[in-house]
């Protein structure tokens, strides 16, 4: 494998077991705990000139902090997002600053591509002749796109209700797309049955394959040295799986680590009020989430009722002294569209959770008037754009 020099291997969160990447693939051998990928930091000889010095041009410039050379990658130049000042925003919220990542640029529209980047790579790397998942859309899609520019087959399965740009967009790069009648489970039980039967089929699914969340840890280096390492205070996520939010809470602790950073930024994950296990257990004190009964969100990209990495989740938002907050999707709709008439930044309606849910937290003081707060909009609005359109129709616009 064309792995990285201070890569070390992969690491097993739940016994803490460590193993060879060439070897393990997925889940932890031993107990089926998620494996991370860990390294040599103190080998490594990176400083924020390192990364200044190199053009913006791809997450992939940070691939000492990554397994897998930019040689051996499979990439376009995914990455490498604008984060864009929104002043409008800072005054509503009171605070000194606002930003919004804007991973709507990505390849495929959404910060999927940062994850499916790494874990197509290492399905390469691996000699696999077919990548597979479930996926509520944009995961499936990135996949679809990533597995045909490395000439590897891939096998999608959504759930019914998962968006139109999605399902074809899967067709258009090639993909087998199975739909599956019901939701986000109803599509992960198919896909199961399905890798049961076939052997030769690597999943490339959220925290399965270890490397989805380390290539989103990306999203926090680009955002750290566009704000001159100066620690955003506060960073809000559209919060589904948490692939992100545990992705950028662990690359925090590593600039900050490596000594490129001072602080670490308060995480927090925002949910819709339909589908907020994440919240409901941080707000009980919890460890772990109860899954939510019935789901019911038109935010299909954080609609996950059982989110198998919560106690990552939940240790992050506790451990950077972060916190979870729950809006009703009238309110993410209402934060998407006034975002887009007043900053121009097309939000999709997923990631205006994330903007409805800084709003909330403002509200209820979170914030300070001389704060910097980061907003994630992980996914463009074009893929969204009937369901915006819609909500306008539904006030009589
Ligand atoms: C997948 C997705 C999310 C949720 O991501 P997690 O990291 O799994 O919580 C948020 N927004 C969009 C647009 C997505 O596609
Ligand atoms: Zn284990």
């Amino acid at each position: 494998m064309e792995t990285t020099p201070a890569f070390e291997g992969l690491r097993c969160v739940d016994c803490e077991e460590t193993f060879d990447a060439a070897e393990a693939t997925h889940r932890c051998p031993d107990c089926g705990g998620i494996l991370d990928p860990t390294y040599d930091y103190d080998s490594l000889d990176v400083t924020r000139e390192t990364f200044e010095s190199r053009r913006f041009d791809s997450m992939w410039r940070y691939e000492e902090l990554l397994p897998f050379s930019r040689d051996a990658a499979v990439s376009m130049g995914e990455g490498a997002t604008a984060l864009v000042e929104c002043p409008t925003l800072a005054d509503e919220m009171g605070v000194g600053e606002v930003y919004v990542k804007d991973e709507g640029r990505n390849p495929t529209g959404t910060f999927k591509d940062r994850g499916q980047t790494v874990a197509v790579t290492a399905a390469a790397q691996h000699g696999a002749s077919d990548v597979a998942l479930a996926s509520a859309g944009n995961a499936g899609q990135s996949a679809a796109a990533y597995a045909g520019r490395a000439g590897i087959d891939s096998h999608v399965f959504l759930p019914s209700r998962s968006g139109f740009a999605n399902k074809a967009m899967v067709n258009v790069h090639g993909g087998d797309m199975t739909i599956v009648e019901g939701r986000i489970g109803d599509a992960g039980a198919a896909f199961d049955d399905a890798m049961d039967e076939h052997d030769d089929w690597y999943s490339v699914k959220t925290f399965e394959t270890p490397y989805r969340h380390e290539g989103k840890k990306t999203m926090y280096y680009e955002t750290a040295e566009q704000l001159d390492w100066e620690t955003p205070d506060h960073v809000v996520y559209p919060t589904g799986g948490g692939v992100g939010l545990v992705g950028m809470h662990k690359a925090a602790k590593e600039l900050r680590d490596l000594g490129l950073t001072d602080d670490l930024p308060a995480m927090y994950a925002a949910q819709a009020e339909g589908c907020a296990p994440i919240v409901r257990a941080f707000q009980e004190g919890r460890d772990v989430h109860e899954p939510w009964d019935t789901p019911d969100t038109i935010c299909g990209g954080i609609e996950i009722p059982d989110p198998g990495a919560s106690p990552l989740v939940l240790e992050a938002l506790r451990e950077s002294d972060g916190g979870a907050v729950a809006t009703s999707d009238e309110a993410i709709l209402d934060a998407a569209t006034q975002v887009a008439a007043h900053e121009g930044l097309e939000m999709g309606a997923t990631c205006a959770a994330a903007a409805s849910g800084a709003s909330a937290l403002a509200e209820d003081g979170a914030f300070g008037e001389d704060d910097t707060v980061v907003i994630l909009n992980t996914g463009t609005a074009n893929k969204d754009a009937d369901v915006l359109r819609s909500h306008l129709m539904s006030k009589g616009i």
